[in-house]
């Protein structure tokens, strides 16, 4: 079965649009997504196109906010304040990756935690590995929800992840284990990656290497989780951390790039602003 995000993504996505209407008249006002862009780097660009287009199908207010390259980390900085402070924003997203010239890390961590609608702040991470209410990152929720969907059960099966950032491996590995998955985390250290990866009956694969999963690499009857991205220096397509031609025959289920995962993380996107809107009104009443 090859699994498609995107028809799932667009009934999510109809849900989301239907119930913005009743926060509105609840709240008085519709859940608000700022997503600052650093530079002109055109795969960011088509990110934050695309989480515009969301928005503006779901029905919540989107502002980008375009810097140019010099932007400074002090600027970057004082910008994510001055909107953790705004009343009217719910959510803010910076794209990454940034320049070099400023760090990640202090800039995601710059942003309140109940406006990170990334879900890549320290302390939602920390609550996701305490397995503790927190606001789950995009793509590792869209995953499980893809693979709910699909009806595959998690539940005591051998999973491998292959690729351990606090983006996709790590968050995901720890929402497999919550399903009651047993799992394996590999990474640019292990030793006979496809050793390890046969053994899996549910593989994710997140490395950003184009098709380093090969057929031999997998057992037959295999789940596969294609979430890299990169693109194809001769034809500009995009391509896969997996040998989608080869691998798929072997595959009971499997996501194809483009067209699997990605669909499924701004969906999240989308929920995860609705989510923190709802939270930041709540609590507004209560105190
Ligand atoms: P990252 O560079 O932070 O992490 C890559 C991980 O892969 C590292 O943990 C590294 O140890 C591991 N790795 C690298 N080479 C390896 C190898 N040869 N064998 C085993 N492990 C190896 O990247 P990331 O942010 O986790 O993203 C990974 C990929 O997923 C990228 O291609 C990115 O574009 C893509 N991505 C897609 C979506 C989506 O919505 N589809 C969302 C986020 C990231």
């Amino acid at each position: 079965m090859i699994l498609s995000g995107k028809e799932l993504a667009a009934n999510i996505k109809a849900g989301i649009a239907a119930d913005i209407p009743h926060l509105k008249e609840k709240y008085g006002r519709v859940p608000h997504l700022v997503v600052i862009l650093i530079g002109n780097d055109p795969a960011s660009e088509s990110y934050v196109r695309g989480k515009a287009k969301a928005s503006e199908l779901v029905g919540i207010t989107n502002t980008t906010i375009r810097k140019p390259v010099e932007t400074t980390e002090e600027e970057l900085l004082s910008l994510i304040y001055q909107l953790n402070r705004d009343d009217k924003v719910d959510g803010i997203l910076v794209q990454l990756p940034l320049p070099d010239h400023i760090n990640e890390p202090t800039i995601v961590a710059a942003i309140s935690p109940e406006k990170d609608v990334d879900g890549f702040h320290p302390l939602n991470l920390a609550a996701l590995y305490q397995n503790r209410p927190c606001i789950l990152p995009c793509t590792p929720k869209g995953i499980i929800r893809m693979l709910k969907a699909a009806n595959v059960s998690i539940e005591g099966k051998r999973a491998v992840v292959v690729g351990r950032s606090n983006i996709v491996g790590m968050p995901v590995a720890r929402l497999l284990m919550n399903e009651n998955a047993t799992v394996t985390i590999a990474h640019s250290h292990t030793v006979n990656l496809a050793e390890i990866t046969r053994q899996a009956e549910i593989l994710v694969v997140a490395t950003g290497h184009a098709h380093l999963i090969t057929e031999d690499m997998v057992s037959d009857g295999v789940v596969v989780i294609d979430v890299g991205i990169s693109r194809n220096p001769q034809t500009g397509k995009l391509v896969g951390d997996v040998d989608f031609d080869n691998v798929a025959p072997k595959a009971s289920v499997i996501t194809p790039v483009p067209g699997g995962v990605g669909p499924m993380t701004i969906c999240s996107l989308m929920e995860n602003t609705v989510e923190c809107f709802i939270n930041r009104m709540k609590f507004k009443k209560n105190y």
